[in-house]
Parts: C-alpha cells; structure tokens; sequence
C-alpha cells in the first residue's frame, strides 16, 4: 500500500522512545511523500535498527533517524554513537544468527536474527541494506527503497 514513510519513522520512534530513557531519538526528514511498500514489515525493520542503535549504545546518547528521497529513491538511516563494529565484520552482521563475540564490559541479549531479516525484508521490496561503522565511535544503517512498485511475484 501506499503510504508515508515520514508518519511510520514518528510512529516507531514515539514507541521506542518509551524504551529507553538514556537514548534521545531524533528525526532529521525531508518532505518525502509517500511510498509502495509493505507498510508492516517496515515498521519491523525500522524497530529493529532502532532498537539495534539503542541496544548497541549502552552509555547515553543520541539516535539519528534521517529520511531522504532522491528522485525515486528512498533512504533511511539509523546512526548511534555506541560500540560500532570492525571492517572484518560489516557484511557478516547481516547473516542468520551471526552475533559480534567478545565485547568488553558488556554483554549484551540477542539472537542475530534482526539484521538478517531486515535485510531480507528490504531485499524483497526492492532495497538495499548496508552499514558504516567505526569501532569505538558508532554505526549508521542505511536502507534504500524504490518509491514505486516493484515486480515481487518470483520471490
Ligand atoms: P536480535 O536477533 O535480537 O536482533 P542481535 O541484535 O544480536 O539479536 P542482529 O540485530 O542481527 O542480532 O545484529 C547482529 C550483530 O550485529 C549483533 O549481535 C551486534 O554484534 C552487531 N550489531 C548490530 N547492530 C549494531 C549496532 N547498531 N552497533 C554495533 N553493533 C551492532
Ligand atoms: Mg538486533
């Protein structure tokens, strides 16, 4: 369905915000419109970066959710200032129950499942998925969609 990516990222944050009272999320948008897509698993995936960027940050600090539109290109991205990630595992972070060992002072709960059905979701309405991240300092997780609608029937 059609809809407005923009209200989705609201909606998810003002859920997630309750979450956390370390974490400030904010939205830095442009005036995108709307967009085809599966408005449900979306909202997955947007939940699952952010409560990554929430999780992964375990001292305080901002969540940057940015919302942009190039022609008919969609992006967003999940930026935090926690933990980041080492080059070597940039990719690997989107496996099946692929988790980062050995963090210090921290453990932290999870399966490694949510980056991997993330991406399988945007895969399959036509995005992309990647990460930038430097150990120490933070991540930033993008995801691009096509505004309009794409040709699914073989998956
Ligand atoms: P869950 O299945 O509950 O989501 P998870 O968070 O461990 O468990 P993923 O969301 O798939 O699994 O993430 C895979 C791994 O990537 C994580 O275990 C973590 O090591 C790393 N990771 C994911 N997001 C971030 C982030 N924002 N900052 C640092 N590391 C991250
Ligand atoms: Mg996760």
């Amino acid at each position: 369905t059609w809809f407005s990516l923009n209200s989705l990222v609201r909606e998810v944050i003002d859920d997630l915000q309750h979450t956390t009272v370390k974490h400030t999320l904010v939205h830095d948008f442009a005036d995108t419109g709307e967009i085809f897509s599966d408005r449900e698993r979306i909202s997955q995936v947007l939940v699952n970066l952010i409560s990554n960027a929430i999780k992964y940050s375990p001292a305080e600090g901002e969540v940057i959710i940015r919302t942009q539109r190039q022609n008919n290109e969609f992006t967003v991205s999940v930026e935090d200032f926690g933990i980041g990630i080492a080059p070597d595992k940039h990719k690997r972070v989107f496996e099946q129950f692929y988790r980062v060992s050995g963090s210090k002072q921290h453990t932290f709960p999870g399966l490694g499942l949510g980056l991997y059905i993330s991406s399988e979701i945007i895969k399959r309405e036509g995005g992309k998925m990647w990460v930038n991240s430097i150990e120490g300092e933070g991540s930033t997780f993008h995801f691009s969609l096509p505004a309009e609608p794409v040709n699914n029937d073989f998956l």
